[in-house]
């Protein structure tokens, strides 16, 4: 079987390391908030070409930490896409805040302008631009967008690590990027862990005070923040990954690339291009069928593991089904999320696994 994503088919020198590093954490006794952390958080923000980096323990709770730490919360009104992870919108939940939920662009699967202006009020104070499946696009007319109407621009780079775009990294463009590195991400740890990246240096102190119960020295609570702390061990065991993730992202969009060549069948529709090679990673290498769940079944008979991300839009969810939106409606959310279909692409896949997806979607019927 293909897989969806295979760790145990890594490169054995990558596992062995992070053996050795999580020797090397337990042996020092220290685990929480250590050197690990704020080596991590260094070399993160070097890749990110930001001066600020507050390591956490989700990217849920990375957004939540942005958005708190701008001020941003109860009474104020959070545009976000509907088809993305429920996690983005969870953040913007658990700050306080009211989500309303923007359509997107059919042929990319991400967040519209148009959209997103129809959805602002006077009581917007920041948009969520989802690097969804790994994709950055259009990023200068999304800057003037928020500029234009005085609102807060956060990235969620949760499927975007090392993305570029016109040679700037996602989480630089906008006032904060929140980064997820739950194990399945492009660059994953053996865990939960995620990173708050800023220019901003008051928003990094205060994300770093939110993290830690809102303390400012020990002690000394000044707002009640949270628990979420990246830990030692995740942050060696990423210490370690990072080392492979340019080798892992070529990998990706190599894979991605020989798809959008090879893959031909009038029944199965590919995404846009990217806009650069640079500006996608691949997280998630995603097609659109009409007959979705018939070629996910096909897959599978072919031996190939397909998924779908996401299948339903957030506004379908039971928690989430009363959510302010678009007035126009959210119909291009809903279609994809119907007809998407999350190919195999990670970095183990050798080059027969790719042949032999090709030849199992190109021979659907
Ligand atoms: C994974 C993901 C998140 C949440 O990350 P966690 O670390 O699981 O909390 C948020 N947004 C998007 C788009 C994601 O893919």
């Amino acid at each position: 079987m293909i897989l969806m994503n295979d760790f145990t088919a890594e490169p054995p020198e990558l596992r062995e390391s992070m053996l050795n590093a999580a020797r090397c954490v337990l042996e020092s006794g220290n685990y929480i908030l250590g050197e690990k952390v704020l080596a991590f958080e260094r070399e993160w923000t070097s890749v990110c070409g930001v001066p600020h980096g507050v390591g956490v323990g989700s990217g849920t709770d990375a957004i939540e930490i942005s958005l708190r730490a701008l001020d941003i919360g109860p009474g104020d009104e959070v545009v976000t896409s509907a088809m993305t992870a429920f996690a983005t919108v969870l953040g913007i939940l658990r700050a306080g805040a009211s989500p309303v939920l923007a359509d997107i662009d059919p042929e990319t699967a991400l967040l519209s302008p148009a959209s997103v202006e129809r959805c602002l009020s006077k009581k917007t104070k920041a948009v969520v631009l989802v690097h969804l499946y790994g994709q950055v696009r259009n990023m200068d007319a999304w800057i003037a967008l928020c500029e234009r109407h005085r609102v807060g621009l956060i990235e969620d780079c949760a499927q975007a690590h090392a993305a570029s775009w016109k040679g700037r990294a996602a989480g630089s463009f906008g006032l904060a990027g929140a980064f997820s590195f739950y194990p399945t991400k492009n660059l994953g740890a053996a865990g939960d862990a995620g990173m708050v990246v800023t220019r901003d240096s008051t928003l990094a102190r205060r994300a770093g005070r939110l993290r830690d119960y809102g303390q400012t020295v020990r002690f000394q609570h000044d707002e009640p923040g949270l628990n979420s702390r990246l830990d030692e061990i995740q942050a060696a065991m990423l210490l370690e990954r990072l080392k492979w993730l340019t080798v892992f992202t070529k990998r990706r969009r190599h894979i991605g690339d020989t798809y959008r060549q090879r893959l031909k069948n009038e029944k199965v529709q590919l995404l846009a291009e990217p806009e650069q090679p640079e500006a996608h990673v691949n997280h998630l290498f995603v097609v659109t069928s009409r007959q979705r769940d018939a070629l996910q079944r096909h897959l599978e008979e072919q031996g190939v593991q397909a998924l779908v991300h996401y299948p339903f839009p957030i506004h379908h969810q039971k928690a989430s089904r009363n959510l302010a939106r678009d007035p126009r409606g959210l119909q291009n959310s809903e279609h994809h999320a119907s007809q998407c279909l999350s190919l195999p692409c990670h970095p183990q896949m050798n080059d027969d696994a790719v042949v032999k997806v090709i030849e199992a979607v190109n021979g659907f019927r």
